[in-house]
């Protein structure tokens, strides 16, 4: 039986209050195995924050199924609210959950974003490390007429959908393009394909269990700078809302 989902609202984005065990086990793969359309949101606190600012992006973020906490921020916030959630769930984390899931069960993926090489590189990454993969398609995430793209990938019926187009594209994107849709577990998974490609590095684990992986990034990518900021920003909220 599918069990009721608990929800933590921080700055009015209701978040999954699961563990990355439960929602898997207890949400996501039963809705693949009965074919039900699902939309999940990796939500940091950049994304909610831009969700303050910008109405057909919160609309869009709000629209998902199971918006997740993929952000230390976020959990600290939920803490701060006297609230907490259970655990962070990395969008990271749980692309490849879906992806092992995939290829054991047979289940077809569509890879939708980044520049025509990363994609090329990152699609081969995966063939490479789940070769039983079935690859519904592919794309890059540089286009202009969606409605085109959003058929392509349709026609395709993928199961699983990873859109790596960064926010506030990548939901809006999907949020868009639902309707077309009968089946598929969509997700937006901003830069992972960069890593896959190895355009990117991944923070070093002992820096996401200290909780720096904001810090690494920054240093990685001084020109994000601003979006750190928001990040702050949104710390200083929580804080004097409390
Ligand atoms: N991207 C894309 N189409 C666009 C803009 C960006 O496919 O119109 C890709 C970009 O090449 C990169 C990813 O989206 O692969 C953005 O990654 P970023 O790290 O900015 O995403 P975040 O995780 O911060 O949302």
């Amino acid at each position: 039986m599918v069990s009721k989902i608990d929800y933590v609202t921080v700055m009015d984005i209701p978040f999954s209050n699961l563990t990355q065990k439960e929602l898997l086990k207890e949400h996501i793969y039963p809705r693949i195995n009965k074919e039900n359309k699902t939309y999940i949101v990796t939500a940091n606190p950049e994304i909610v924050m831009q969700t303050r600012i910008d109405d057909v992006y919160k609309n869009s973020v709000k629209q998902a199924d199971f918006i997740i906490p993929d952000g230390t921020g976020i959990v600290i916030a939920s803490k701060i609210q006297g609230n907490p959630i259970k655990e962070r769930v990395t969008g990271f984390d749980l692309m490849f959950k879906l992806l092992a899931y995939a290829e054991k069960n047979q289940l077809s993926c569509y890879f939708l974003g980044a520049k025509q090489e990363v994609n090329d590189r990152a699609v081969a990454k995966v063939k490479a490390q789940y070769p039983g993969i079935k690859v519904a398609g592919q794309h890059h995430g540089y286009f202009t007429n969606d409605a085109e793209v959003a058929q392509k990938v349709a026609v395709a019926k993928p199961d699983l959908i990873f859109v790596a187009m960064g926010f506030p594209r990548q939901e809006n994107f999907i949020a868009a393009s639902l309707p077309l849709f009968n089946k598929g577990v969509f997700m937006g998974v901003g830069g992972v394909f960069d890593i896959l490609a190895g355009e990117m590095k991944r923070a070093p684990r002992p820096w996401i269990k200290l909780n720096l992986e904001w810090l690494y990034r920054l240093i990685k990518q001084p020109f994000r700078w601003k979006r750190i900021l928001k990040a702050f920003e949104f710390m200083f909220r929580i804080l004097i809302r409390r």
